[in-house]
C-alpha cells in the first residue's frame, strides 16, 4: 500500500501541489514524533504547511481531483498534535498541518478574530494584553484554536462553547461556511467537526472587559494547579480517556490498581492516572497497548467502560 502510494500518486500529488505552495511548504517522509505532544508516531509520506486559508482552498482542490476526498482516511488535518496518537508505522497519504503563520489574532472590541492555527496560549496573552476576561481557562491546553473548537476543549469550568460567537469552516469542496456557536453542536468533548467533515479556518471569541491583574493572577494560579497536579515534565496528549458518566477516569484507574502501570516505555502517570506518558523511548504501540489493557482492567474492576479521548491516526482497525 505504501510502494503504491509513494511511487505514483505521492510524486504526482507532491508535483502537483508545487504548482500552489512553496517547496518548503511540502515536506516528504516527515517525522510525525517532531509534530506530536506524545513525541512518538512514524512518518507521514506528504506533510503540507498550510499559511493561509485560500492556501487551504487550492490544496483541497488539488486532493479532490486526485481522487482524495475522505478527511480521516484519505488525508488528514493536524493542529498542534496534542490530542492525537500516531501510529508507529506513521501515516500513508497526506497531513495537512495549519502553520504557525496561520494564526493571526485581531482584537475588534471584546471580541478576538483568531485564525485557526493560533495557540490557545498566543490568544489567552492576547486577551490579557487586551485586558479581556474568559479565555484564562484555556490558556494552559497545549492546543490550537481549530483543535479545541474540534474537541470542545475545557478545563477548570471553562469549555470552547463558553466563548465561541461564530465559526468559519470550509467544506472539502472549499466552500465557506459560518455556523453561530448554538449550530456548532458542542457537548463534552464534542462538536459539529465530529459529524461532519469540515475544517475550522477561523474563530470569533466572544470575551469581556475585565481587570488586568485579575487576569493575570487567574491564569498564574491555574498554571499552578497544573503544574502541581499534571506530569508536564513528561511528553503526552494530556487526559487519556473521556470522563465516563458519573466517573472520574482517573479515579476509575488508580483503583483498578494501575497507578504506574507500564508498557515499554509509555505509563500510566504516577503523578495523574488520567495522563499515560512517555516516560522514554515509549511507541505508539507501547502507547496502544497500555490503553487497552487500562481499558480491560476498569471494566473488571469496576464494570465502567472508559473511551479514549485522544484520537489515533494511521492505526489499521
Ligand atoms: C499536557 C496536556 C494538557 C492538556 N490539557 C487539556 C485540558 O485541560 N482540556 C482539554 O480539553 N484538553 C487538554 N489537552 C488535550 C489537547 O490539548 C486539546 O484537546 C486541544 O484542544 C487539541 O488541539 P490540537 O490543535 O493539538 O489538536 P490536534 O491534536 O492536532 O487534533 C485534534 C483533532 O482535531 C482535528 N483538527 C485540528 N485542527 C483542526 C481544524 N482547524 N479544523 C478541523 N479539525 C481540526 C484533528 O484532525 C484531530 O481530529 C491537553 C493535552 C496535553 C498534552
Amino acid at each position: 500500500m505504501r510502494a503504491e502510494f509513494d511511487e505514483k500518486l505521492s510524486q504526482k500529488l507532491y508535483q502537483r501541489l508545487s504548482g500552489v505552495l512553496q517547496p518548503e511548504q511540502i515536506l516528504a517522509n516527515e517525522n510525525m514524533s517532531a509534530h506530536t505532544t506524545f513525541r512518538v508516531g512514524g512518518r507521514a509520506d506528504i506533510f503540507v504547511e498550510i499559511n493561509h486559508e485560500h492556501e487551504l482552498g487550492k490544496v483541497l482542490g488539488v486532493l479532490q481531483e486526485e481522487g482524495l476526498t475522505r478527511l480521516n482516511e484519505d488525508f488528514y488535518l493536524l493542529g498542534n498534535g496534542s490530542n492525537v496518537l500516531v501510529s508507529d508505522d506513521g501515516i500513508r497519504g497526506v497531513v495537512l498541518h495549519l502553520s504557525k503563520a496561520y494564526s493571526t489574532i485581531q482584537v475588534e472590541g471584546t471580541s478576538l478574530v483568531c485564525e485557526a492555527g493560533a495557540t490557545l496560549a498566543a490568544i489567552a496573552h492576547k486577551a490579557y494584553e487586551n485586558s479581556l476576561t474568559g479565555f484564562e481557562f484555556a490558556s494552559g491546553i497545549p492546543g490550537s484554536l481549530g483543535g479545541a473548537v474540534v474537541m470542545n476543549a475545557g478545563a477548570y469550568g471553562g469549555e470552547m462553547r463558553h466563548v465561541v460567537l461564530r465559526v468559519r469552516l470550509m467544506t472539502l469542496a472549499g466552500e465557506i461556511v459560518e455556523k453561530s456557536a448554538e449550530e456548532m453542536h458542542f457537548g463534552y468533548r464534542h462538536s459539529l467537526l465530529k459529524e461532519e467533515p469540515l475544517i475550522v479556518t477561523q474563530v470569533t471569541l466572544s470575551l469581556a472587559h475585565g481587570s488586568q491583574q485579575e487576569i493575570r493572577e487567574k491564569m498564574e494560579e491555574l498554571a499552578a494547579r497544573r503544574r502541581e497536579k499534571q506530569p508536564l515534565e513528561y511528553p503526552s496528549a494530556g487526559s487519556t480517556f473521556k470522563r465516563p458518566e458519573g466517573y472520574f477516569a482517573a479515579k476509575l484507574i488508580e483503583e483498578a490498581g494501575l497507578r504506574g502501570f507500564a508498557v515499554g516505555g509509555a505509563q500510566v502517570s504516577e503523578k495523574h492516572c488520567g495522563f499515560v506518558v512517555n516516560k522514554g523511548g515509549a511507541t505508539a504501540s507501547d502507547v496502544r497497548a497500555l490503553m487497552t489493557q487500562v481499558q480491560q482492567r476498569v471494566q473488571a474492576s469496576a464494570q465502567v467502560t472508559i473511551e479514549p479521548e485522544v484520537i489515533m491516526l494511521g492505526f489499521e482497525e
